[in-house]
């Protein structure tokens, strides 16, 4: 028999939280907006209103990040997991931007009194517009909105697509960290990824990001992927550690459902799994001993070199207003919530084909479980909790953070909520112990068929994290 999720939570039946795991982690984080509801505009500018209110009123976290999502890129890499598209022809982006302009006028005036921290150019690939286009965007955004004089301006981009004179012209408007897609400079890879680039082509880029001023450039390679091996992934690290790149960050190929890789029924072998598990190591080791450890998954040289606007996000449930396809926003205490999919929008863009958006009503009390799914792996300080919610940590999670300390998950030392939540497979303890009723009763309606209590789940999560711990 099915456990009731919502009546009667059954913490003892763990290969359901064990079904939950699987089905989450390849989704999007809690509270997981696709399980929610439809909000329309106006909805969404209530919530906005409100959020903004309670920032002055400082009664929500006063950082508040601009991210825009630029969905094209030129070619559709083996391996990506982005919402992106190749458009039939640059109208298509042209006609985009004109919809992110009047995306940006319905929101400007309820903005006007408090600035944005940090703003975020992703995709996608920002790089694919026009010079033209791309100085609009930088007007219109400052235009229309207050950007602090210390905001992070961080701008995303491909090897083939940066070049002197785009880098001049994010330079000139403002850009203090710029992430280069990198994934791989192994030609055979590339090749294998559909991804026209060449190693030349990519120090090139990085020597002139750095002439240019660019204060902070982050590189991003992958691990793990078709054709790569353990050497030449050795290789590429060592490539950008003596360019200097002020951050690295290497993520393991994790082959979910909608990668053209999968689509194409293809899956990683035992072999490959295994290499992915020795290069991500390797590159810990390597990467330790050259950057401090700014956060768990990103070493960098100096603070500035972090993603703000995610660390805000993760360490302080900031708020964030996303605009675009796909974008994701948080208006702090009052919802998450997500522009639909560029996949899934089948004609012109129109700024009235977005809503409604998908999300998930915010309070406190969600607020606080989002927190402890952001930070309960790298551990935390009660204070700051307390400071952020004016409440006790230990209070409003007695029973579910003792439990964790009884089984060795947990140490609570003064101040200090020490963490041995290590492997992926841990996941499991989000779903078992800190998800809502509400979230759970909302995820269930949507899955409820597929759960079987005849399978071992824990099975098919060896298999899916096989090499990712
Ligand atoms: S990996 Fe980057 S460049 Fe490649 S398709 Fe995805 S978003 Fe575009």
């Amino acid at each position: 028999m099915m456990p009731d999720p919502i009546r009667k939570p059954d913490f003892k039946r763990l290969n359901f939280y064990r079904f939950l795991t699987i089905k989450l982690t390849d989704d999007d984080l809690y509270p997981h907006y696709s399980y929610g509801e439809k909000f329309s505009l106006d909805q969404i500018k209530t919530f906005w209103r409100n959020t903004v209110k309670m920032i002055k009123d400082k009664k929500a976290p006063g950082k508040l990040g601009l991210y825009i999502h630029i969905p094209f890129c030129h070619q559709k890499c083996q391996f990506c997991f982005c919402d992106s598209y190749i458009p039939s022809c640059y109208k298509v982006a042209t006609d985009y931007l004109s919809l992110l302009k009047n995306e940006i006028d319905v929101f400007k005036n309820i903005f006007k009194t408090v600035s944005f921290t940090s703003v975020y150019f992703g995709g996608g690939s920002p790089s694919f517009l026009k010079i033209k286009d791309l100085d609009g965007l930088f007007k219109k955004i400052y235009s229309s909105f207050r950007i602090r004089s210390d905001a992070q301006i961080i701008f995303e981009g491909t090897p083939r697509d940066l070049n002197s004179e785009n880098l001049s012209l994010i330079a000139r408007h403002g850009v203090n960290r710029l992430t280069i897609g990198v994934q791989s400079l192994d030609p055979k890879v590339i090749t294998r990824m559909k991804r026209p680039q060449t190693k030349r082509d990519f120090i090139q880029v990085f020597k002139t990001a750095r002439r240019l001023g660019i204060p902070y450039i982050n590189i991003d390679l992958i691990a793990g992927l078709e054709g790569q091996s353990v050497k030449s992934f050795l290789s590429d690290l060592k490539t950008v550690l003596e360019l200097g790149a002020d951050m690295v960050h290497v993520t393991g190929f994790t082959p979910l459902d909608h990668t053209p890789f999968c689509r194409a029924g293809k899956k990683l072998s035992l072999k490959q799994k295994k290499n992915r598990e020795i290069m991500i190591q390797r590159s810990h080791e390597i990467l330790s001993r050259f950057y401090r450890d700014i956060s768990a998954e990103n070493p960098g040289r100096t603070p500035g070199a972090e993603n703000v606007q995610e660390t805000d996000l993760r360490k302080e449930n900031s708020s964030l207003l996303g605009i675009g396809y796909s974008a994701q926003s948080h208006a702090f205490g009052q919802a998450w919530y997500q522009h639909p999919h560029v996949i899934m929008m089948k004609k012109k863009p129109l700024y009235k084909d977005l809503p409604p958006f998908a999300g998930v009503r915010g309070s406190l009390d969600e607020e606080m479980r989002k927190f402890l799914f952001s930070n309960l792996q790298r551990g935390f300080s009660r204070r700051f909790f307390c400071r952020l919610f004016k409440k006790d940590v230990l209070n409003v999670f007695k029973r579910e953070l003792f439990e964790l300390v009884r089984m060795g998950k947990l140490r609570i030392e003064g101040d200090r909520i020490i963490s041995f939540i290590r492997r992926r497979q841990d996941f499991l303890i989000y779903s078992k112990y800190f998800y809502s009723p509400n979230r759970i009763r909302s995820i269930f309606k949507v899955h409820e068929k597929e759960y079987d209590e005849n399978v071992d789940y824990q099975k098919k999560l060896d298999i899916l994290y096989a090499g990712t711990d």
